[in-house]
Formats: structure tokens, sequence, C-alpha cells
């Protein structure tokens, strides 16, 4: 499908609505604002050592870095928060380690701002980094860097060595130990004289660097948890559906949806074309599409089926999905950057990554050997493909990204990491570089090849930041759900209503019931239920008149399944529902 000029109606408003109730100036650091001081945990008995303007003189040149504020909070998210102390106290503490280890760990603590509800809310956390042996007494801390970048506040990264300066090596050894990604190195502002003169840190060597080198607004890689097939099989997909936003008749219409899809698959070499000439169906149909790819098409027929447990092993459909998937397979091109898809075609990468993930989701969820290589050569060629200059995907492989070609990409990426394929971490770093050169409104939207903000660009985008793993709370994530919200799922553009869907499921709460309540049953009820088209959609735009009546009921199908087809994101929330 090409979707090069997306909808001519779904540039977004200017502004949108704010996400309610959500404070979005940076957090206050004043005493005053701060919650009620919490009870202590007993690490901050160790409180002995000295604040960082106090450190030792013979400290050497600290490294100052910046890092988003919504990272660093990411990684006291995943340690333990211990304490809760006004901004200005700045302390580290003795590291919980086994004794006469000490040399080879890091010490750390952070002091982390986080813009919650509607009150500011400054989290100051503690907690402890392993170092490479031989960096030796390090410390680490955190303070609020009193900036915004576009991904939300940032905070400032002080990087100090007791006994040497750290070099760039041992600096991104660090960091890569912390799992913290620095968005960008600068010298502190209130540079005290009495302090060593603060060392912008190297980025490293260009060859080979962190991998982000480029990147002027660093995302977390450390994902939210969650997003997982576990809801697929038939126990959790029944009590999913009926508890988390569908009903009966949504489940009756993701199977009548189902039986149209398998009715038009080629009984003899279990392909699907989007012009629906195979099968039984003769043109019957009306509204084929007139994208001529085998593969996307078998591969978008499949991913419904995926969706909602049946494979090749499992359910009434084993057939169906076994026959389709042989048929794939065969369509895929050795070569020697992988597992090739595009079949020659103009815009062969939309193949490509809807054939690697319907590949890949087959394989987690069955464990297929033969699958195995298959889906793995089908991610090495998506990491060929991709424009390592902007970190996106095109029509064809090094072509300047788009954000629709890239969006299938990144979902493909993400099923491989579910199966437990290699995925190359600087694939990943590189594509959230291409989020940020189409993001506008400081992340909250995202254009098609450039900044110019369309509604179904924007879902991509955002939910293309949630598995990058952007947490809840981040204020651009927030305003962005608000877009969504604002805008309210579209009548005729299944694409947007397809990743919008999926974005706000994620999020949940109110703003999900909301959403799901209408999209279900506007889908339900605009579902065909005569003739050879029961069971099936169509929604007229101009992405529906490429892919056809194939593609809205596949789309349409998978939508109703979002309350098992992946797992939400994020199930373990940290901060208060918005
Ligand atoms: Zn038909």
């Amino acid at each position: 499908m090409s979707h090069q000029s997306d909808s001519r109606d779904d540039r977004a408003p200017g502004g949108g609505t704010p996400p309610r109730g959500v404070d979005e100036r940076p957090a206050d650091t004043t005493a005053s604002t701060q919650p009620q001081q919490p009870t202590l945990s007993v690490h901050l008995d160790q409180t002995s050592q000295p604040a960082p303007a106090e450190l030792p003189t013979e400290r050497k040149r600290p490294i100052v870095l910046r890092a988003p504020l919504a990272k660093v909070a990411r990684v006291v998210e995943e340690a333990q928060v211990v304490a809760m102390l006004p901004a200005e106290v700045a302390t580290t503490i003795k590291p919980r380690l086994p004794r006469g280890r000490d040399r080879y760990r890091f010490l750390a603590s952070c002091l982390i701002s986080a813009v919650v509800h509607s009150v500011a809310l400054i989290v100051l956390s503690l907690w402890i980094l392993n170092v490479p042996q031989g960096l030796g007494p390090t410390s680490l801390f955190a303070t609020w860097a009193g900036q915004e970048s576009l991904e939300g506040p940032e905070a400032e990264l002080v990087l100090q060595a007791e006994s040497h300066e750290l070099t760039p090596k041992e600096t991104e050894l660090a960091l890569q130990q912390s799992r913290i990604n620095v968005l960008e190195s600068s010298p502190t502002e209130d540079d005290n004289s009495d302090e060593p003169t603060p060392q912008v840190a190297e980025v490293g060597d260009p060859a080979r660097p962190w991998g982000i080198q480029e990147t002027t607004l660093m995302q977390t890689m450390e994902r939210p948890t969650g997003g997982g097939l576990e809801g697929r099989s038939p126990d959790m997909r029944q009590k999913l559906a009926l508890g988390d936003g569908g009903t009966a008749e949504s489940e009756e219409a993701v199977e009548r949806g189902l039986r149209w899809i398998a009715a038009h698959q080629d009984p003899k070499d279990g392909g699907w074309s989007f012009d629906l000439k195979r099968g039984t169906c003769k043109g019957q149909c009306k509204n084929p599409g007139t994208e001529p790819s085998t593969a996307a098409a078998t591969a978008m027929a499949l991913l419904p089926f995926l969706g909602a447990g049946y494979t090749h092993r499992e359910g009434i459909y084993e057939d169906t999905v076994r026959r389709g998937l042989y048929y794939l397979l065969r369509r895929g091109r050795v070569t020697e950057n992988g597992l090739d898809f595009q079949e020659a075609m103009k815009n062969g990468m939309y193949a490509q990554g809807l054939a690697t993930l319907v590949l890949c989701e087959a394989y987690a969820m069955t464990k297929d050997p033969a699958l195995k290589d298959p889906a793995q050569q089908a991610i090495r060629f998506i990491e060929y493909a991709q424009d390592k200059k902007g970190g996106g995907w095109r029509y064809r492989p090094g072509d300047p990204g788009d954000t629709t070609v890239t969006g299938w990409q990144l979902m493909a990426l993400k099923s491989a990491e579910l199966a437990g394929l290699k995925v190359d971490r600087s694939v990943h770093y590189a594509a959230q570089r291409f989020l940020d050169s189409v993001a506008s409104d400081e992340g909250s939207q995202y254009g098609y090849q450039d900044k110019t903000p369309r509604r179904s660009t924007t879902a991509i985008g955002l939910l293309c930041r949630m598995y990058a793993g952007w947490m809840r709370a981040n204020p651009p994530l927030v305003r962005g759900i608000g877009h969504l919200g604002s805008w309210g799922p579209s009548p005729t553009d299944i694409y947007y209503n397809y990743y919008a869907t999926q974005v706000l499921r994620h999020w949940g709460g109110s703003d999900w019931k909301r959403w799901n309540d209408a999209m279900r049953d506007f889908l339900i009820s605009m579902q065909e239920t005569k003739g050879h088209e029961s069971g099936s959609w169509y929604f007229d735009d101009e992405h529906s008149r490429v892919g056809g009546r194939l593609y809205t009921t596949a789309m349409a199908v998978m939508i109703l399944e979002v309350y098992y087809r992946y797992m939400p994101l994020y199930g373990k929330q940290v901060f208060p529902e918005l």
C-alpha cells in the first residue's frame, strides 16, 4: 500500500487539547512544593558522604552531561526509589555492595524531578550502578537542569571519578552500565570556581559511539513492561476481550471478519491478493485494491489470524495459516543482506515490514524452529534497509524515511524482540532519531516526512515512542494522548484508527474507555452483513483504495482484537493515573 500522501484531511489541528490535570511546567524545586516527606528508607542511614559541593577537591574534572528527565526517572522507576527529599539536598550514599569490591563499583545517586498530576513532584532517588573493573570509585548524580527539550524536562548528570579524569571510553562504559543515555553534554551553567572545570564529554568514536552521536533528542531504550503476545491464548483472549473493553458482539465481529478473510485465500497456493481475484470471490466483492504485492496482501491477511491466537499449530484456522505462511516464505528472496520480501515493488518495504511482522509473531507464538531463521533473516533485511543517516525506512532500502513505512518496520523489530530474535540496538537508536526529525509540539505530534503534523502519523509516532520506552508520565506523550482524545476515531481513516486504538489501549484509563466505546461500536455497526461481502469492512479513503477491502477488513479486525493482541505496555503504574 502506498501512503505517500497520507490523508489530505488529517492535518492535525493546531494545539489540541492540553492534557487534563497535568502541569506541564518544569517541576518547581522549592521546598514548599515538596510532597509530604515520606518515611526514609534504611539506606539513608548510611548517608554520611558529603554533598556534591563538598566533594574532595582532588576529584578531577567532572563530566557534565544532560539527559532527558523522563529517562532518568525511568531508571529510577526500575531501581529502588529510596527517598523523596528536597531537591537541594544532593546526597550520596555508600554502596550496598559486598566489601572488597567497592573499588570496582560505582557509587551513584540521582536527584529527580518529575511532573506528575497537578503538583510538582520532586523525587530524589539513589541507586547503585556497576562500572567496569578498573574504572575506580566514581560518582554520578543528577540534578534538575532547568531546561526543556523536546522530550520534556532535562536532568543534568555529573559524572566524577575520584582518582583520574574519565576518558570518553570510560564514560561510555559507565553510561552503558547505568542505562542512561545522554541527550547532550555541556558545561554547567553555574560553574563554581572552586570546582574543577567541567569537561564537556566527548561523544566517542564516530565509527562506534554509543550509537547516539548524532542524536539531539535521546530516547530511552528501556521499555515499559508489557506489550507481549500472551493475551492471544484462548483463555486469555476471552478474559481480556470481555474484561478490557470488548464485548460478545465485538468478538463475533472478529470471527466473522476472519471467516471473510479465509474465504479469500487462494485455494491453490495459499496466498492472498488485494485485487480479490483469487479464491472463490472472483470479483463478487466490491472495492478491490490496486497494490500488486501478494506478499503484502498475504501478510496483511495473516496478521488478524495471529492476533486472535490462530496459528498454524493451534485453532480452527491451522490450515489457513499454515498455507499462508508457506506462500509468504516462498515470496522471500534470499540475499546477502537477509530475506527480502520486496518482490521488486517500488514500495517493497511495506511488504518487508508486514511479512517480517508475520514471521516474527508466528515464531513468537509457536516457537516453530522452521520459522526462526526466516524471521531472523527478514529482520536482518530490515536492519540493512534502514536509512543509516536519517534512521527511518521508506519504499526502498536506504531511502530517507517516512513515518508509515517506519512504523511497520518498528513493529516488526518489536515482535522480533518478543520472539527472542536478535535486533541490533543501534537500529533502534537511529529510528528514534528519525522520529525526532518528524516530531512537532515537543514530540506530541508527528509528520510524514517532515514535521507537519498529521493524525495518522501522530498515532504511529506515539505508538513507536511507547514501544521505545517513553514513560507514561512523559509530558509529550500525555499531550499526544490529549490530541488523539480530542480528535476521536475517524469514520474513514482506518489506518489512523488502527494505530490510535493501540496507543490508547496501552494508555488505558478514561481516555481509552471513551475511545474504545466509540471505536468498537462504530466498527460493529459498519461490518457488512449481507452477501459475499458479509463479515468484511470498507471505508473509502485513499489508503483504502490501494489496499482495498482486504486491507480495511484486516485492519478493522485487528482493531477489534486490541484487547488481547498485545498486552498493555504500562501494566505497572509507578505514577498515579493522570
Ligand atoms: Zn469476495
